[in-house]
């Protein structure tokens, strides 16, 4: 079974998706996942080409039968979120919860898969990929994380390949406990900023709880070198392996900017080194 690395971060915007792709651009061979359903980005830097897409169903969508409904009106009074207006059900506010249907004498009303997103399965120069899509509005991303992580595994069974790399979501919410459930290694990306600290204590905390050894890297270490050692400081006496620092440096955002992973931008610069050595050893602590 290939073994599973998540990159996740406490928040948005520390720099782990492009982390993600410059580990991709330095790996072998690996299958990418990327589990931040909500704001998926990166593709904007591996550029996959879909091979093929299935439909995501996270909640169902009530619908009255006109021929059996008898106009009682119960529904309509039992559903707490104003959907019904007999003999109608308006989809953008039907929640799925299946009030009505269980209320209604006449079995008039059947509740059926709403379309909340959809899974892609592309390959990219670094290897295939899983990603996926959740439309406006749609909620249980944890789910689809789920099932963007199970179509990883079932690539990775056929590749051959024996580790799959995962973009997770930010924050600690459901999508990231999706994420992280089950993996052999965290990587959490932070930075030296007094809410950095808040966050990564908390994404520790969460990772602790979950039984996911995690290593720390801080990016743009040098912007706050006071800040940057307390991150040390608590890694240590969380007994946790800080991976290694990164300092700030524009080739970052030139790379970005040109939508290409830093070893591809910038194959000899020092940062792409870093990020090197720092996947070798990424590797060396997950197998
Ligand atoms: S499923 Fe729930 S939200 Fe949707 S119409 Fe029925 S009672 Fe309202
Ligand atoms: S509860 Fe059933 S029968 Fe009554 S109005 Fe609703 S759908 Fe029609």
């Amino acid at each position: 079974m290939a073994v599973q690395i998540g990159i996740v971060s406490g928040k948005g915007g520390t720099g782990k998706t492009t982390l993600t792709a410059s580990f991709a651009a330095a790996a072998d061979d690996v299958v990418l996942v990327d589990c931040d359903v909500d704001a998926p980005d990166l593709h904007i830097l591996l550029h996959p080409v879909v091979k093929s897409e299935s439909e995501f169903s996270g909640s169902k969508v009530a619908s009255i039968d006109v021929d059996k409904c008898t106009r009682c009106g119960l529904c309509e009074t039992h559903c707490r979120f104003g959907a019904v207006d007999v003999p109608e059900i308006d989809a953008l506010s039907c929640e799925g919860c299946g009030v009505c249907a269980h209320v209604c004498p006449v079995d008039a009303i059947d509740l059926s898969p709403r379309l909340s997103g959809y899974i892609f399965e592309s390959a990219t120069r670094y290897g295939p990929m899983a990603h996926a899509r959740l439309l406006p509005g749609e909620g249980n991303s944890g789910r689809l994380v789920t099932e963007v992580r199970k179509l990883g595994e079932r690539i990775a069974n056929a590749t051959g390949s024996d580790t799959i790399l995962i973009d997770g979501s930010p924050g600690i919410g459901c999508p990231v406990i999706a994420t992280v459930t089950g993996l052999q290694l965290a990587v959490v990306v932070t930075e030296p900023t007094m809410s950095g600290l808040h966050d990564l204590d908390r994404i520790l905390s969460l990772l602790e709880r979950f039984r996911v050894p995690a290593t720390v890297v801080i990016n743009k270490y040098d912007l706050n070198v006071d800040n940057t050692r307390k991150i040390e400081d608590m890694c240590q006496g969380r007994s946790v392996e800080v991976l290694g620092r990164l300092p700030f440096d524009t080739v970052t955002t030139d790379s970005m900017v040109a939508a290409l992973p830093l070893p591809e931008y910038a194959p000899s610069h020092s940062m792409t080194e870093r990020i090197v050595e720092m996947w070798d050893r990424v590797i060396g602590m997950a197998h």
